[in-house]
């Protein structure tokens, strides 16, 4: 019997602090109802000092797998017995396994950002990329999107130290295409007057502050270019509202917290989700 919680039941979960905002257990209590799998995913709200009491914790009750967020990315790798290569790139992990009682850590940040572009028809292969902002995701995205065979990949930030990390990251483990600038409009233009996929990373125009954006005008960029969001609240941002203006394609952050979800479901039970049930998923932000 799915999603009634019995004997039977495992285990599923996130940790975070803080966690009440997220949208995985909604995401992922759908997948397991419409598989009808007799699993339940709960939020655990784990500040930084109860870290490794709860990864043992996770281990003694046997838990099959679980997401980690905001702040404990980084800091989870150390109580992992083995840790994906991808994921050490990215230096980060956002998904665990438990295998017989061996944590195996995953990120499925960088493909689910690439899935929500392919589910658009767009592809990063071959293309000229600028990212707004350096900060935990952009790791993530970009080791993803060189794996992918971008052309060149540049990242732009306040704090220009921050974006040269992770070029270095790049360029010294997976290929010389990335390169760092200071953000601000001048370069911003510089940059991205042609290239094929822009995206905001930084956290400007996320709810509550729905009327502020990162950037003055995006007067300089032509129809071709694809402009991205992370932010999925609101699901249009000022700065994708602006790039609509010029005619261009637009993606907001749903489709990767989405495909991020279903890469850590299928690697916890080996289930496939169809597009049948990525449409039911789709909604899930909007009940
Ligand atoms: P983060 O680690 O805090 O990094 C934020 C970045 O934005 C930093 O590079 C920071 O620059 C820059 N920034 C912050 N405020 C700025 C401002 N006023 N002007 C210019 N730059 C500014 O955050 P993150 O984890 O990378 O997340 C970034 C955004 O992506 C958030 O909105 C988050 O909700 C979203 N996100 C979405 C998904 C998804 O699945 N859709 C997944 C992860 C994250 P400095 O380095 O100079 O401080």
């Amino acid at each position: 019997m799915y999603n009634t919680i019995n004997g039977h039941t495992k285990i599923l979960g996130i940790i975070g602090d803080p966690v009440e905002h997220s949208l995985s257990p909604q995401i992922h209590n759908t997948i397991c109802k419409e598989l009808e799998l007799n699993y339940v995913y709960v939020p655990f709200k784990v500040a930084s000092e109860g870290l490794e009491k709860t990864v043992e914790g996770f281990k003694a009750i046997g838990i099959t797998g679980f997401n980690v967020t905001i702040p404990h990315k980084n800091h989870i790798i150390k109580y992992l017995d083995e840790v994906s290569d991808e994921a050490v790139l990215m230096g980060a992990v956002n998904t665990v396994k438990n295998v017989n009682g061996r944590l195996f850590g995953y990120n499925t940040d960088g493909n689910g950002f690439i899935k929500s572009l392919k589910s658009r028809d767009v592809s990063v292969k071959d293309k000229n990329i600028v990212i707004m902002g350096a900060g935990g995701s952009v790791r993530g995205i970009s080791v993803k999107m060189a794996m992918e065979d971008a052309k060149s990949i540049t990242i732009l930030n306040r704090t220009l130290e921050k974006a040269q990390e992770i070029c270095d990251i790049i360029n010294d483990n997976i290929g010389n295409v990335c390169r760092s600038a200071s953000l601000d409009m001048f370069t911003l233009e510089q940059h991205s007057k042609s290239c094929d996929i822009l995206i905001n990373t930084t956290p400007v125009g996320m709810a509550p502050y729905i009327h502020e954006c990162p950037v003055e005008h995006l007067d300089f960029l032509t129809s071709d270019t694809v402009v991205c969001d992370l932010i999925y609240n609101p699901e249009e941002t000022v700065f994708l509202s602006k790039a609509k203006e010029r005619g261009c394609k637009i993606i907001n952050g749903w489709g990767m917290l989405l495909f991020q979800a279903v890469a850590s479901f299928q690697i916890w039970t080996d289930k496939k989700v169809n597009s049948q049930l990525i449409e039911i998923l789709q909604k899930v932000n909007k009940k």
